[in-house]
């Protein structure tokens, strides 16, 4: 396995920041390991502490000054967030270094088995209070590696309010070796809250050039540079949808549908046919892609409960069965919801950059296109709506992506950005 951070594309300075992070953190444990006087524990609980009175007088708070135990990640869809993280948290782990990639701690963090580590990747709309208060209680455990205990939480957007709240006062005070690292798509209140905010270091990832993005794709997933190029163009910098583009056809597929949507719409039936179209579209791939994990949710449930049992136990065991059937169920559906979106996002993405494509063209913008196999539909289209006309497209677009992301419903929002870029 090559060194954990290499799958963080195009991100030196973050990779900058953590690396000498996680050095600082192995030299808290040494610290601690070697004057475990400091504190009275001998757990190096003063080592992170980043509100201690006056300054720090140990080897332990010396030696954590690049370190701390709370982290947020921000960035773009796409960027990396979860990916940075991960890594870094490997990092914390590794015997050897600052992410080696070869010793047990960052192989077993990569593959996700490392016992200190947790990975909460919310499948619903919202991470709810429950989930997060279990999750910090055994967050609170002494780490068995005797390393860290490192919590990763991928959307920290998504929490409750509850659960932000349990998260924060976690974070407001921190088990001596625990470590929280959060992503979120960036540190504006609606997505964090301040005084989360307030408790921890941010690291910034920036969208990746498509020469970076092309570069992983060919060296670490064997695609042809043609190929790769094409796709990172695409995919506007976000790594995962890159990938996808340039190895599953039915993703390639998916995208030609939404680039011909600007060419259909040749009246009001056309427009609300294309609506309909396109949020079809996304709920059957929401529906593939969750499909598999509902049926396999559901058998394992089932089994547990020991469904199909008879005799006197089994009436009392179906009905308390019931409960935690409908439970299983409202998560399912929560999680199908969020596929939908994405699924829908994802298309609109792709059709603002159809438009952004016409209007840089109208403008005569020395910008390479998003979509170069679309290149001249967008050029056609910058002739017949001029740039102002374009614009209003574009910005229809983007006034869609953010009703849905206001909870209008879907299929209202898009029939009105149909008619939008019919009309002009
Ligand atoms: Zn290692």
């Amino acid at each position: 396995m090559p060194d954990v951070f290499a799958d963080l594309v195009g991100q030196d300075e973050a990779v900058d920041t953590l690396r000498r992070a996680a050095a600082a953190a192995s030299a808290v444990l040494r610290a601690a390991a070697v004057a475990p006087t400091t504190d009275s524990d001998g757990d190096g609980s003063d080592a992170l502490a980043e509100e201690s009175d006056g300054p720090p007088t140990s080897a332990a708070a010396d030696a954590g000054a690049g370190m701390t135990h709370a982290w947020i990640f921000t960035g773009p869809p796409g960027s990396g967030r979860s990916v940075a993280a991960r890594a870094f948290a490997a990092a914390l782990q590794c015997a050897y270094g600052t992410g080696c990639g070869a010793c047990p701690g960052c192989h077993t963090t990569m593959t996700g088995t490392h016992a200190d580590v947790r990975m909460v990747v919310p499948e619903g709309l919202s991470i709810g209070v429950n989930e997060m208060r279990a999750l910090v209680l055994r967050a609170a455990s002494t780490p068995s590696g005797g390393r860290w205990q490192v919590v990763v939480i991928s959307d920290a957007d998504r929490l409750t309010e509850a659960a932000g709240n349990a998260l924060l006062k976690a974070i407001e005070e921190p088990p001596p070796r625990t470590v929280f690292l959060l992503c979120a798509p960036s540190t504006h209140p609606e997505d964090i809250s301040v005084t989360i905010r307030s408790r921890c270091r941010v690291v910034p990832l920036g969208q990746p050039s498509p020469d970076a993005v092309a570069e992983v794709l060919v060296r670490r997933d064997g695609v042809t540079p043609d190929v790769a190029r094409w796709a990172a163009a695409a995919a506007q910098g976000h790594v995962g949808r890159a990938r996808r583009l340039a190895r599953d056809p039915e993703a390639r597929k998916r995208r030609e549908a939404v680039l011909a949507v600007p060419r259909r719409l040749t009246g009001v039936g056309a427009a609300f046919d294309a609506a309909s179209a396109l949020i079809e579209a996304a709920e059957a791939e929401a529906e593939a892609s969750v499909a598999e994990a509902d049926a396999a949710e559901r058998a394992a449930l089932e089994t547990a409960l020991g469904a199909g049992g008879t005799g006197r136990g089994a009436a009392g065991a179906i009905r308390g069965a019931a409960g935690q059937l409908k439970d299983l169920e409202k998560r399912q559906r929560s999680r199908a919801t969020r596929a939908q979106r994405d699924a829908l996002d994802r298309a609109l993405v792709d059709l603002a950059g159809f438009y952004r494509d016409a209007l840089t063209m109208a403008l005569r913008a020395p910008v390479a296109p998003v979509h170069t196999d679309t290149a001249a539909l967008a050029g056609a289209g910058a002739q017949k709506w001029d740039a102002e006309g374009t614009l209003r497209r574009l910005e229809a677009v983007l006034e869609c992506r953010t009703a849905i992301e206001a909870n209008v419903k879907p299929r209202i929002a898009v029939e009105a950005m149909m008619l939008a870029l019919w009309k002009g």
